[in-house]
């Protein structure tokens, strides 16, 4: 008997090969009917025997391309056609106004275009665009949605006969692969200098050119998926260390690109985890332990244990590397924090000076899209930074938003979420909005957000402080588009909740957030806060006592000045007091940071954990003034190495809201300094210390409320160390311990958890 069937699947189902899957199982079980993009995913229509329909339903959700994520399936029955044979469709590009299909994330290079790359035989052996429908760039080429290749940056290069030959033939690799190329009618490459009428070559004597100049230790700008790279030899010291002086980035980690796992295996350890996210289609940076002996210049991670690796994500890297075979520094295309550029015009105008080469080509990128950064934490992959591979893969939240709601994240490594049904959309990484560049490039990142989730908000969330960048466009936003309803969310309130938001939970918790900075609701600094968090509510049970932050947010690049501060609670003698006086500072500036911590009233309070990590950095001689937030932690951590010790003692307060004293723990850290004490070792009694306190504080907690669920979160709990340690007192205690995975735990999920606490408070207020 006929019978034909309408089938909606949503999810990342475009530009992932679904189509040609769907037409090969129709092929298979002799249906007919058609398939097509639609703006809400893919719709199919098949008709033949019940049998047929029925086997193709039951094996349409098992066996999806790997890229492929089927959010939803809707099946209805219809009444028959007679259709004559399958096809694939012109998408509907009538309903672009109820735009929701998901566009893919860019994927690196397939094991298969791989092997073609390399085989000279083949049509396009070395051709840097080579893709398929598994793999190759997605988000970062498309312009509108559906993603076809009309609207994305693809467009501007017709397919040649051949090329069209595999894109019609079901029975292809490439048959609908919407970004495919070839030597003939594909981009080129290009390599020159930044002045005008350079000497300028085009495809492999481009190549050759690049690996020639790199090799000789030259800094070559390199188009890239999301961005410009700037690449040098990182096991050329004297390189690397001209593209600091030049990009002015003098001590933060840089990332270097190898061959391949093996290659990654040579410089750090890897473990089964940290092998698949380095192998994986997104191709992140992944911080790795390295090796003693690892052959990179000392200058691409200064004082650091570990080193970001990534393995290429595109045919221009695998080509680069093979010629070279050996680690490149692969860094952002940017200066001194500006957002990474994204067109010939921009890199000329903002690596100039920097690179000595550029290679580069003419298909443009569309969305600007940076590096993602993983690391493997407690057993899991977390993001440090989540961008190019991962967006714009949508978040499923626990519960639908009574309107669409943009949350403007914070100030640093700033993010946009914009949430709409019961999907979060959280943009590419957009970095420290200090520039006016930075704010642009936020701006951008709004409209693209909201464009991909097809929308405009409702309502806005944004940080509590006044002063934040992202907090006056959200101000802005919303005079302009007319919003009235804004809700500014305290920022540990939204670091707990991004974890919720991406876990899909709606139940109270207990929130342990330690992190650098957040305007709390008493106008004071927070960052070492011990909340219970239930939606749109949240209560400070306990919090780290409050020490003068002298200066305000200039302390946090200079630890020596929470050093000061949190020396002058102790009952240190003034000899150890002056004694903390770096060589470096002079006696004005010293004088003026010790009367800021007499005079409490003029000077803001923190809870900051950040800045204690800070201040103890400082008493160890490790880092005085750090160039990049968060480097002195990350001199901490890696003094502790793999050395044990026992943890300092920690206790906490009384009170309806206690106070975990640090006092001790300066003390003892004093104490030990002046016996002369190994500096790992006090290193690692701090971090005891520091975990000793997250168990202490959950445990009052739990005995006052009975809640038994942690969140940890804040960037803080970027320290390994740190965050294993409190996972296991925890999870020994049973506990059950819930850690971000799908954003970073830093501010750069703070978006996400805005976003959510918002949809909270609007369900139960909706004139809230
Ligand atoms: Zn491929
Ligand atoms: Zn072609
Ligand atoms: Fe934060």
């Amino acid at each position: 008997m006929l019978e034909r069937r309408v089938i909606a699947v949503e999810g990342v189902v475009q530009g992932v090969g679904f189509r040609p899957y769907v037409h090969r199982l129709a092929a298979a079980n002799a249906l007919r009917g058609f398939v097509r993009n639609d703006a809400g995913g893919v719709l199919i229509d098949v008709e033949g025997d019940a049998a047929g329909v029925d086997e193709f339903c039951r094996l349409l959700p098992i066996a999806p391309p790997a890229l492929a994520t089927i959010a939803r399936m809707r099946m209805e029955p219809a009444a028959p056609r007679s259709y004559d044979g399958f096809r694939i469709a012109a998408s509907d590009a009538e309903s672009r106004d109820r735009v929701t299909a998901t566009v893919p994330p860019d994927a690196a290079t397939c094991d298969a275009c791989l092997a073609e790359l390399c085989d000279p035989t083949n049509r396009r052996f070395e051709h840097p665009f080579i893709t398929c429908t598994e793999c190759g760039p997605r988000f970062t080429i498309v312009r509108d949605t559906p993603f076809d290749r009309e609207r994305t940056t693809m467009a501007a290069f017709p397919l040649c006969a051949r090329c069209r030959q595999e894109y019609e033939d079901p029975r292809d690799r490439r048959f609908h692969a919407e970004s495919i190329a070839c030597p003939e009618c594909g981009p080129t490459l290009v390599a020159h200098g930044a002045a005008p009428g350079s000497a300028h070559s085009t495809g492999r004597s481009a190549l050759d050119m690049a690996v020639t100049r790199l090799r000789a230790g030259e800094i070559v700008a390199i188009k890239a998926l999301g961005g410009f790279h700037l690449a040098c030899d990182a096991t050329d010291e004297a390189a690397v260390q001209r593209l600091r002086q030049r990009k002015r980035r003098p001590a933060k980690p840089l990332a270097v690109m190898v061959r391949d796992a093996r290659a990654a295996d040579v410089l750090c350890e890897l473990s089964p985890d940290e092998r698949a996210a380095l192998e994986s289609p997104a191709r992140p940076v992944v911080l790795l332990m390295r090796r003693a002996d690892a052959n990179v210049a000392s200058s691409v991670a200064p004082h650091a244990r570990t080193l970001g690796v990534m393995l290429p994500s595109t045919p221009l890297h695998h080509l680069l590397l093979a010629a070279l075979d050996r680690p490149l520094v692969m860094t952002s295309g940017n200066q001194g924090g500006e957002p990474v550029v994204t067109n010939d015009a921009d890199a000329i105008a903002a690596l100039g000076n920097v690179a000595d080469l550029f290679l580069s080509h003419d298909r443009e990128i569309a969305v600007r899209c940076d590096d993602s950064v993983v690391q493997v934490v407690a057993g899991e992959t977390r993001p440090i930074r989540r961008s190019r591979g991962y967006v714009p893969h949508a978040l499923t939240l626990p519960f639908a938003v009574p309107v669409p709601v943009l949350a403007v994240g914070g100030h640093l490594k700033n993010t946009i979420c914009v949430a709409h049904g019961s999907a979060a959309h959280l943009s590419a990484h957009v970095g420290d909005l200090d520039s006016a560049a930075a704010r642009a490039a936020m701006r951008d990142a709004i409209e693209a957000t909201l464009r991909s989730a097809g929308v405009r908000p409702g309502a806005i969330a944004h940080d509590l402080h006044p002063d934040y960048a992202s907090t006056r466009v959200a101000e802005a936003f919303a005079s302009e588009e007319g919003i009235g309803q804004r809700v500014p969310v305290q920022h540990h309130h939204a670091h707990v909740a991004a974890c919720l938001a991406e876990l899909g939970l709606r139940e109270p918790v207990i929130g342990v957030v330690f992190d650098g900075a957040g305007l709390g609701t008493d106008g004071a600094i927070w960052g070492g806060e011990f909340l219970v968090v239930d939606g749109a509510r949240f209560t400070r049970c306990g919090h780290l006592a409050y020490v003068p932050l002298p200066g305000g947010d200039a302390a946090a690049r200079r630890p020596w000045r929470s050093a000061a501060a949190h020396l002058a609670r102790v009952d240190a003698g003034a000899s150890t007091r002056s004694a903390a006086r770096p060589l470096a500072i002079g006696e004005d500036e010293w004088l003026l940071v010790q009367q800021l911590i007499a005079r409490p009233a003029n000077t803001p309070r923190t809870s900051s954990v950040g800045r204690l990590f800070d201040a103890v950095a400082s008493l160890l001689g490790l880092c005085h003034v750090a160039s990049y937030e968060g480097e002195a932690a990350m001199c901490l951590e890696a003094a502790s190495g793999r050395t044990s010790a026992r943890a300092y003692p920690v206790s906490l307060g009384g009170g309806a809201r206690w106070m975990a004293e640090p006092a001790r723990i300066i003390e003892a850290v004093v104490a030990d300094l002046a016996r002369g004490r190994d500096r790992a070792e006090i290193a690692a009694a701090f971090h005891g210390a520091v975990r000793d306190l997250v168990v202490l504080g959950c445990e009052r907690i739990r005995e006052e409320t009975g809640l038994a669920t942690v969140v940890l979160t804040g960037g803080v709990f970027m320290n390994a160390r740190l965050t294993e340690g409190a996972h296991e007192a925890l999870v020994a205690r049973r506990f059950r311990v819930l850690l971000p995975r799908l954003v970073p735990c830093n501010d750069g999920g703070l978006s996400l958890g805005q976003a959510y606490v918002a949809a909270c408070a609007l369900q139960e207020d909706p004139c809230a």
